[in-house]
């Protein structure tokens, strides 16, 4: 069994909607979603050695190096859910972080196989995170230009004043995202140059960045029946036994697997113009079913762009 063949990275600042996204993605390649703040927090509550080693770092006011971050990514893409790949979230950070990523996947067999960056553009980022109001009293939450109350400072449910948390301030996000966008392109850089950077437009509805993100993570192929466009999934599945399970990716629906690269490919121009129904429900928000992708060799999905 071939393992950590499919390790997608998920970038974006605050505010970027990588939570919303991590979800569809995780679920659409079927790989686990690995935050990184998740990981540590798990660690820390087990009390495992590497979470004791975190925490008195922590607790003497140091950052928790590198070495142990990377230790807990590997020891998570070591368990057995994580076989086929996974999506990680939050790690690396920085370049050192993303070589030592890469030697530690190479002794697998493996590597980053797509880098999806979410750009947004910086002020529509602060606009996004700053100026949520809470009320103290209902906890009712309020955002001055997505969901103002009615009166300026006010609840609407309970008439208690609004106050802010200090980390929604205007300057404070500003700075947050700031220092994100600055310390995040060296590492922008780095995946660009190896040739793995997909830039997505996250500045977009959520069902556009979705397709977006499938047609980074494969393309936009055509069907065979109808003139149609599905999004497509590069998602290579391991030779094993009489190589009948081989196969190179699926569209987003299911209807197809691609066995031999040699698929009609389009742009996502072509997809909004002509789209296959079930894909964009897909990118709709009706949950994929998993169980209706097709899984070789006893798959339903016919082979894509061959004369078969
Ligand atoms: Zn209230
Ligand atoms: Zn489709």
């Amino acid at each position: 069994m071939e393992r950590h063949r499919e390790v997608v990275l998920l970038l974006g600042a605050p505010g970027a909607g990588k939570g919303t996204q991590a979800r569809f993605i995780s679920d659409v390649l079927g790989v686990p979603h690995v935050a990184s703040g998740d990981l540590l927090r798990e660690h820390r509550r087990l009390g495992t050695e590497l979470g004791r080693a975190a925490q008195a770092y922590m607790d003497r006011g140091d950052l928790v190096p590198d070495e142990l971050v990377i230790a807990m990514v590997m020891e998570r893409l070591d368990r057995p859910d994580a076989e086929r790949g996974a999506l990680l979230d939050g790690f690396p950070r920085t370049r050192p972080q993303a070589e030592a990523l890469r030697a530690q996947l190479a002794e697998r067999g493996g590597a980053v196989q797509a880098v999806l960056y979410l750009a947004v553009p910086e002020p529509v980022l602060i606009e996004r995170l700053a100026g949520r109001w809470m009320c103290g009293h209902c906890q009712a939450t309020y955002h001055e230009q997505f969901k103002p109350p009615r009166q300026p400072g006010v609840c609407d449910l309970c008439q208690a004043a609004l106050s802010q948390r200090p980390d929604d301030r205007r300057e404070v996000v500003a700075n947050r995202v700031e220092v994100y966008l600055r310390d995040t392109q060296p590492l922008i850089d780095y995946y660009a140059a190896q040739g793995v950077l997909h830039r997505v437009d996250g500045h977009d509805t959520i069902e556009r960045v979705r397709a977006a993100l499938c047609a980074a993570l494969g393309g936009v192929v055509h069907g065979l029946r109808r003139d149609r466009w599905h999004l497509y999934l590069r998602h290579p599945r391991a030779v094993r036994g009489n190589g009948h399970e081989a196969w190179l990716g699926r569209t987003l629906c299911g209807k197809y697997v691609d066995r031999d690269g040699n698929r009609v490919r389009g742009t996502l121009t072509e997809f909004w113009a002509a789209s296959c129904r079930d894909c964009l429900r897909a990118v709709q928000g009706s949950p994929v079913d998993r169980e209706a992708a097709p899984k070789a060799p006893h798959s339903s999905g016919e082979a894509l762009g061959s004369s078969a």
